[in-house]
């Protein structure tokens, strides 16, 4: 089976793990601030703080913006149900914004029309979580000026866009948001195993996320409420968790990070060859960008019509011939958890009209030539 995605690790990237393995530190060794530094540089950000998972960065970054009880968190439908998890965890309420379907990504009309309506009801948002699906930036300048006029704060989701670029500047660089989250997963673009990073260009946010990646700990005086014990003393002045990256994971993480331009240049020429292979059929493939530089973690397909019924018709035909199509995502407002809460079928109908058209095709650095040509020639039979 062709899977839709996967790890491409080398050599050196198993000897960078074995180094660790044999030197005296498994965690919170010098490989950590290594990864966190060479990924900040890359991405032209001030700050990162590694995580032990993007769904962790996710959480902690919604906690430094100050996150709790009573306030309200907005997110894309499409997407994986840890961005909108990561809200609730701190007591948030979730909403969401409808998609713009040419590109997959949260529809800036839609927000805007949404953020009037919750001025007027007293309801706006205090942080806004934009997700950058399958690599391709959401408008963020057109988001971050909703941002001053409504005045929420924004993280963006680049758990799918490390290594992409909006606007000439890597994606990472905060310039229009406060807080970037990207993610290690295997499947991703670079993989640490499981991990995450947070990046950003604020200081105080930076040190509020490190406290909470670590049960709340400092062992900085100035933050201490009373003068050091010693040398041994240590403070805890919030209620944090063990969310960090061990030094194993870095060292991978950090290793790939090297041959994140090749994997990304290598991902944008498979998704070129699909775009012409698709170019003049029934199947719409998602609109790239002229102000973007992809990451392409997914190259999603849309079928020519919504139907139910075809749509699985033609996953699982796909998977009869060894491809293993998936689709990303189901909308997480029909997610039972969350229709608990009071979501409905028909909320978001753009993300629901997605749901019945798309298939994730594979697409991963080593994904050879023959594999694609035989997944194109499969996908042209469907219609
Ligand atoms: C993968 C993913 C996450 C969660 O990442 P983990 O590192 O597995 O926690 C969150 N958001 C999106 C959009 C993702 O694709």
């Amino acid at each position: 089976m062709i899977p839709y995605g996967k790890q491409d690790i080398s050599q050196q990237d198993i000897d960078a793990v074995i180094n660790v393995l044999k030197s005296d530190w498994l965690t919170q060794g010098p490989q950590v601030p290594l990864f966190e530094k060479a990924l900040a540089d890359k991405c032209q950000a001030s700050f990162a703080i590694a995580a032990n998972s993007a769904t962790s960065a996710l959480h902690i970054a919604n906690l430094a913006l100050g996150v709790g009880q009573g306030d309200i968190v907005w997110t894309s439908p499409i997407t994986f149900v840890a961005t909108a998890n990561s809200a609730l965890y701190c007591g948030a309420k979730v909403d969401f914004v409808d998609i713009d379907l040419n590109s997959g990504n949260m529809s800036v009309s839609a927000l805007q029309v949404k953020l009037q309506w919750a001025k007027q009801h007293n309801c706006l948002p205090k942080v806004v979580i934009p997700v950058h699906l399958a690599g391709q930036s959401c408008y963020m300048k057109a988001i971050n000026q909703l941002a001053n006029e409504y005045d929420f704060a924004i993280i963006e989701d680049a758990s799918h866009a490390v290594g992409g670029q909006y606007q000439n500047s890597p994606v990472g660089c905060c310039q229009f948001s406060d807080i970037t989250i990207f993610s290690f997963h295997p499947v991703k673009i670079i993989t640490s195993a499981e991990g995450g990073m947070a990046l950003t260009n604020n200081i105080e946010l930076a040190e509020s996320m490190k406290l909470f990646r670590s049960h709340g700990i400092t062992s900085q005086t100035d933050k201490m409420t009373e003068e050091s014990h010693g040398p041994w003393y240590y403070q805890q002045i919030e209620l944090g968790f063990n969310y960090r990256m061990t030094d194993i994971q870095a060292a991978l993480g950090l290793s790939q990070l090297a041959r994140i331009d090749e994997f990304i240049e290598k991902r944008n020429e498979l998704a070129k060859t699909y775009d012409e292979a698709f170019a003049n059929t029934a199947i719409t493939s998602l609109i790239s960008a002229n102000d973007c530089l992809s990451a392409y973690h997914l190259y999603l397909i849309l079928l020519p019509e919504a139907d139910t019924q075809k749509h699985k018709q033609a996953i699982i035909a796909l998977r009869e011939q060894g491809i293993c199509a998936h689709v990303h995502y189901i909308p997480v407002h029909l997610q039972p958890y969350y229709q608990q809460l009071g979501f409905k079928l028909g909320d978001f109908p753009k993300a629901e009209q997605y749901y019945q058209q798309v298939i994730s095709l594979p697409l991963y650095p080593n994904l050879s030539s023959d594999d694609q040509q035989h997944i194109i020639e499969q996908v042209k039979k469907l219609i």
